[in-house]
């Protein structure tokens, strides 16, 4: 019988597998602590006053701000992109739109949609495509 086969294992080798383990441990664990202040931040964003997902009460009528209401700022939008507002009315909605989060997203995504729009005629007036 040959007992080399069945030689111990070499010292620290056990150690070894040891920290291995210890520092897949350490792993999982710094995972779940990092899932876990994932998830208290998107609770903390979805609570948040000025979190766009909550609070439907704020993108009502109610939010007077500068002396202006959202609802009227969304009503006179339009106007505000065509620059036909009075400008006493002009600086009050962008008043309005610097402490009111709703409004200057809602300015932002007008624009946004009058860029893409003003991008899409731009490539309309191109020449069609002799694919065909
Ligand atoms: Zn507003």
């Amino acid at each position: 019988m040959n007992d080399d086969q069945w030689a111990p294992c070499p010292p620290g080798e056990l150690v070894k597998s040891a920290k291995r383990i210890q520092d897949t441990k350490r792993k999982v664990r710094r995972n779940v602590l990092l899932s876990g202040g994932v998830a208290i931040l998107a609770v903390a964003i979805f609570a948040s006053p000025f979190s766009p997902f909550s609070s439907q009460d704020s993108t009502d009528s109610g939010n007077n701000y500068a002396g202006i209401t959202c609802a009227e700022v969304r009503a006179k939008v339009g106007d505000y992109k065509a620059d036909k507002l009075e400008p006493a009315i002009r600086t009050q909605m962008e008043e309005h739109c610097r402490q009111c989060v709703f409004c200057r997203q809602l300015l932002a995504r007008q624009s946004r949609a009058a860029q893409d729009r003003l991008a899409g005629n731009a490539a309309s007036w191109k020449r069609p495509t002799a694919e065909t």
